[in-house]
């Protein structure tokens, strides 16, 4: 195994261990070299996978007590390093301080959630007298470890993504080989650090970089492997889905979120929570605000407050306590929305504020008049760009917010029921959420989309069922039950 020792290991077999081939981490704000990470070979990544299968094993054994103690542990390192952690996340993404402070806290939910759903991993009994095929028979079923996971995360939230899926596989009883965004790897591989303190097995989890393109294909079509799950953007999705063969899939992709704002709403809460949905981690965020349809009597009075709004936004340096918002990810991201927005402006978009780009940073920009087939209203954007639509009616807006191929959640701002419930019934979403807008997540909620943007669903509970197998028991009787009762 190569052992040149440059910058930081990866976590492979129970090892730290480094690579012949390394890549760099780069601070999107001014590309400084935060630090150095392994890019996993093939070798590597087939050894790891076998040293995984065999700790599925020792996994499938852990008691839930023991897995639910390792999971509190792991939680409090984190709770206990919060700010060494905020720090580095912050370093290595594009979020602010204070937004990297607040995933570490939903790191610690999740992994908190994730203990306490390790005890609770039940089954049912079945009524198999419901037939007469079933007769003199009883019985039950209970959920079973799946054996070895693959997770791969994307950038944006490079910690809580990572725990959405380490905590539940752990709790189900698995082991799990992630692996991190190529540009984000060093907090998944310090919430490796949590869990080797918390005293997790050796090979249970295991944490390899490198370029998704070269060794996604291993982890994802070798057969040892029993589940993929996978959070990231639609190409890598289906080209994962098409490899994967037979084997479980989850799959969290993203969207291009409808916010629906109704003549009854409060108008200073929808243009509150818009804003901040909307340029929420610079806009990268899968459940950012991106379309906005407001009906027409309050259009000109919420767009005037929308750019207002918008325009106290401070972008600048992500460390520094009062910055709202930082860079993209990387200047090329930050060139790829200006290409876009040129677009739609030459296609009869208008633009009110923004529309400026230096180096990564991207100014938070608001547009109207905006064509339907330019790729900001088509496409997902994942970037600090809104679009504002005027509407004449809620079917109006419906209809227009269902005319993508996305669907993770939408939001609508109403006083009215009636309307609500339209929404709930008719928007093609994962989740609905009322008076507030797309951008709401509770980590123990069922999260995922519908159409492009994925099939199955996180939140601990919900993962945890799909990372576990339903095992099926009945008992034949040898000696009825049935007809002994006398009158
Ligand atoms: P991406 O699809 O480019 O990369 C995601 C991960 O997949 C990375 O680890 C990458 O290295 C890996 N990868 C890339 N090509 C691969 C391949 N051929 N085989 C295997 N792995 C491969 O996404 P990104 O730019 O990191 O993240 C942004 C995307 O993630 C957006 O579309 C966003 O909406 C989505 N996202 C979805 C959710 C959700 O929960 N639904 C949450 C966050 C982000």
């Amino acid at each position: 195994m190569p052992t040149q020792s440059v910058g930081r290991p990866m976590l492979l077999g129970g090892q730290w261990v480094y690579s012949d081939r390394t890549i760099n981490i780069l601070d999107p704000h001014d590309n400084s070299l935060v630090d150095i990470v392994p890019a996993a070979t093939r070798e590597q990544v087939e050894t790891a996978i076998e040293d995984a299968q065999r700790a599925s094993k020792v996994a499938a054994e852990m008691t839930s007590y023991d897995r639910m103690s390792i999971l509190k542990k792991a939680a409090a390192y984190v709770e206990e390093n919060l700010e060494e952690y905020a720090k580095l996340l912050s370093k290595e993404s594009s979020k602010t301080i204070r937004e990297s402070r607040k995933e570490v806290r939903r790191c610690i939910e999740t992994l908190t959630l994730s203990a306490e759903e390790a005890t609770r991993i039940e089954g049912e009994t079945l009524s198999f007298d419901q037939s007469p095929s079933g007769q003199n028979r009883i019985g039950y079923f209970y959920r079973l470890p799946v054996g070895l996971i693959v997770a791969i995360t994307p950038f944006n939230d490079p910690l809580n993504l990572v725990a959405h899926k380490v905590g539940p596989a752990i709790a189900g009883g698995n082991a799990i080989i992630v692996k991190p965004a190529t540009v984000t790897p060093l907090s998944a591989l310090k919430l490796a650090e949590a869990f080797e303190a918390a005293g997790l097995p050796p090979n249970i989890l295991s944490v390899v970089t490198g370029h998704g393109s070269e060794i996604g294909d291993i982890l994802v079509s070798h057969p040892a492997v029993r589940m993929v799950t996978f959070t990231g953007g639609l190409n890598a999705g289906e080209h994962i889905m098409k490899l994967a063969g037979l084997k479980k899939i989850s799959m969290e992709l993203g969207s291009n979120s409808p916010v629906i704002v109704l003549e009854d709403a409060i108008l200073d809460d929808a243009v509150e929570a818009s804003v901040s949905g909307a340029f929420w981690a610079a806009g990268q965020n899968c459940l950012g605000v991106q379309r906005i349809f407001v009906e027409s009597s309050v259009y000109d009075e919420f767009l005037s407050r929308f750019i207002e709004r918008t325009q106290q936004i401070r972008v600048g340096e992500k460390e520094l306590e009062d910055t709202d918002m930082g860079p993209m990810i990387t200047e090329k991201e930050a060139c790829r929305i200006e290409e876009w927005i040129l677009e739609a402006l030459e296609m009869g978009a208008q633009i009110h504020t923004g529309g400026t780009r230096k180096g990564s940073y991207y100014a938070p920009t608001v547009l109207t008049n905006v064509p339907l087939d330019c790729q900001v209203a088509m496409e997902e954007v994942f970037g600090p760009v809104v679009s504002i639509f005027k509407v004449d009616s809620l079917d109006e807006a419906i209809e227009l917010a269902n005319g993508v191929s996305y669907g993770l959640q939408a939001g609508i701002f109403t006083s009215d029921i009636e309307h609500a419930f339209q929404a709930i019934r008719r928007l093609e979403v994962g989740g609905v959420m009322i008076n507030d807008s797309s951008d709401y997540r509770l980590d123990a909620m069922p999260f995922g989309g519908v159409k492009g943007s994925g099939v199955g669903r996180e939140g601990v509970k919900f993962a945890l069922h799909e990372m576990t197998e339903l095992k099926v028991v009945c008992f034949k009787l040898t000696h009825p039950l049935a007809n002994k009762a006398k009158v």
